[in-house]
């Protein structure tokens, strides 16, 4: 765990670029790579002093390491977040985040439009630790209400959600939470700080996957809880110290160096999606564009109204279902068929049959996963070379 030193000091690129740094006796300008699993003390006194908290310092790595260190404090500092804890995996965040704070016999409200394994978090796992739940459309804030128990304990959402990228009201969600005394957890990873900061809406714990645009290089795996200080120490603190999801030296390094550029790449993936999406919608063969900040989304207002940017995803539906979609996929020669995003290179994901095809048919109506839609993580290459891959792609579907 780290905390946000500066809190409101400097603008996102320069968090980005200098945000925690900790210079050793070396004073390296790149940040140093700590790859150490404990810590020697001085003397026994000084052992005894910092397993009571009495004096700073490191004890071991599974609580906390210099580099893992500078990793959460400069995302602490991006989200806007009183502080921030590392972990190996965006689900290691997740799970962290929701199994830490929850008891046998609560009640959990989560939207239903949500990546795979989160779903698969709330309704086969924490019902075999006694904990219930209800799906709701995530967009209807009356639906959130509506839902509540006395023994609701979290709201649980992502927005914009995977893969039709609905847009979830932020502010509206988190008043019904706070009115009910209600934790809202929020699934950050498709916007990333720079476009979106759940937070300042009222959100306690925002999550990420740090997997996708953080790291944005599609390299190493990881994840971060952003939250408040009373979420950590009460529920975040002993579940990560004693169930050890931590995060390696080395991934956090890599996360920590990839922070540097996360604000500019992101714009760019902004600015390259915005681009395909345009150019697909003009597409005779495509029936369906899905991106936040395009005019013809139903929520384009309210996309605008809380992220900076329409994001790096674009869903659209090709006519002639699962054959079509298979065929544009495949005569692609850019673009790769791949189930991760936030890549620098640009990504093409059937979700019907990869990502969500755990789920029933009828969920996946729900959701509005047909057999013609494609997920696009459009990457950093030049956005005339993608509309033209997948102009090419389209004729051949
Ligand atoms: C990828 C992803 C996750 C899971 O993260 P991992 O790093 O793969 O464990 C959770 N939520 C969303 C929205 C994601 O895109």
């Amino acid at each position: 765990m780290a905390t946000n030193k500066t809190p409101g000091k400097w603008r996102k690129r320069t968090i980005g670029v200098r945000g925690g740094t900790m210079r050793s006796p070396f004073q390296e300008t790149s940040e140093a790579l700590f790859i150490t699993s404990g810590y020697a003390y001085e003397n026994s006194e000084e052992a005894e002093a910092r397993f009571k908290g009495e004096i700073p310092g490191y004890q071991y790595s599974r609580y906390a390491n210099p580099t893992v260190t500078m990793f959460e404090e400069r995302m602490a500092m991006l989200e806007g977040a009183p502080l921030a804890q590392a972990t190996a995996t965006g689900m290691a965040a997740v799970s962290a985040a929701l199994l830490s704070a929850l008891n046998a016999g609560d009640h959990i409200v989560a939207a239903k439009a949500m990546f795979g394994s989160c779903l698969n978090v709330v309704t086969d796992i924490l019902p075999r630790f006694g904990v219930s739940h209800t799906l709701v459309d995530g967009g209807d804030v009356s639906a959130w209400q509506a839902a509540i128990k006395p023994n609701t304990r979290m709201f649980f959402l992502e927005t914009p959600s995977n893969p039709t990228l609905s847009i979830v009201d932020l502010r509206a969600v988190a008043k019904v939470a706070g009115d009910a005394g209600i934790t809202l957890v929020v699934d950050n990873a498709f916007a990333s700080p720079i476009l979106q900061r759940p937070l300042e809406f009222g959100a306690h714990v925002s999550v990420h996957s740090s997997t996708k645009y953080i790291d944005g290089q599609g390299r190493a795996l990881g994840g971060v809880v952003c939250c408040t200080e009373e979420f950590y120490k009460k529920y975040l603190q002993t579940w990560i110290r004693n169930t050890g999801p931590s995060i390696s030296p080395f991934t956090a390094w890599l996360h920590l160096k990839s922070l540097e550029t996360l604000d500019m790449r992101m714009r760019q993936h902004c600015e390259n999606a915005a681009k395909v999406a345009d150019f697909l919608a003009g597409q005779r063969k495509v029936t369906r564009v899905l991106y936040p900040f395009r005019a013809d989304h139903p929520q384009h207002n309210l996309a605008r109204a809380q992220m900076e940017a329409g994001g790096g995803i674009v869903a659209f539906e090709i006519e002639g279902g699962k054959k079509a979609a298979y065929k544009l996929s495949n005569a692609l020669g850019i673009i790769d068929i791949s189930n991760n995003l936030g890549d620098a290179k640009s990504i093409i994901t059937h979700p019907e049959t990869t990502t969500h095809s755990k789920l029933t048919p009828e969920a996946r109506a729900e959701l509005g996963v047909t057999s013609g839609l494609l997920r696009l993580s459009v990457g950093l290459e030049d956005a005339d070379d993608l509309c033209e891959d997948l102009e090419q792609a389209i004729k051949a579907a």
